[in-house]
């Protein structure tokens, strides 16, 4: 079997030095493992590693894993789960009962849904407003002239908690327009937590770009290959 500590003793590097490159303090970040496709017992690695915060973006495999994790005793204390794939209204229901986050919100339809759904025995569920902000049509996420009005309407539903942004920006070489768009996701970002003190969560950086996500002042990086290696 393979052994990730290594991998994401790599990672938590990565990020520590990112952020004193910036001068943040790297306790700012929170590290997302995204675990997709990746089997329970990679997942019981990167926990007995430490890890906590765990990403899924199909909700059947999703669920089925919660499921089986649930049932085994090797993990003690609670697991974050986040729901980080689009999500279509017929699936809302095992989201809003299984996950923590989701952070792929991009209409009021699916935020309704998940919130008539979210079970009352469980705390609301934390959401992060999905933000197209390469205008892709290709990609999920609300424009960026629309994200002010969802966060409005979101933040109006009390079995959610609205707690920020999460984006996917437009693969490019270029390593300022790359930045342009992080930052272009920072000021929404700044926005949004003016209007709203509970906003506490920029979701940006994934494996290849986690650097110039974190100098562009995010919070939290979403990690796959470089954590569990390549998917299939
Ligand atoms: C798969 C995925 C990731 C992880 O990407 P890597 O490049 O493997 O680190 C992050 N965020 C989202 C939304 C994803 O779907």
């Amino acid at each position: 079997m393979t052994d990730i500590s290594k991998q994401i003793t790599m990672v938590q590097q990565k990020i520590a030095q990112a952020a004193l490159r910036v001068k943040r303090d790297e306790q700012e970040i929170q590290l997302l493992a995204v675990s997709k496709t990746k089997p329970v017992s990679l997942i019981k690695q990167a926990y007995q590693f430490g890890l906590r915060h765990f990403g899924e973006n199909y909700v059947q495999e999703s669920i089925e894993k919660i499921q089986q994790i649930k049932e085994d005793n090797d993990f003690q204390d609670p697991i974050f789960w986040y729901f980080i794939g689009p999500l279509q209204s017929n699936k809302t229901r095992p989201v809003a009962e299984h996950f923590d986050w989701v952070q792929s919100v991009d209409r009021l339809k699916i935020a309704q849904r998940l919130n008539d759904q979210r079970p009352t025995v469980l705390s609301p569920l934390n959401i992060c407003l999905q933000v197209n902000i390469s205008g892709e049509e290709s990609k999920s996420g609300t424009t960026l002239s629309q994200v002010i009005e969802l966060a409005s309407q979101v933040s109006k539903l009390p079995r959610l908690k609205l707690r920020g942004i999460m984006a996917i920006p437009e693969k490019t070489n270029d390593l300022q327009q790359l930045e342009k768009q992080f930052q272009a996701l920072h000021n929404i970002y700044r926005e949004l937590q003016n209007k709203y003190p509970q906003v506490d969560t920029l979701s940006m950086g994934m494996s290849g770009d986690l650097e110039s996500a974190i100098a562009c002042g995010s919070t939290m990086v979403r990690i796959g290959t470089d954590i569990f290696g390549a998917r299939n």
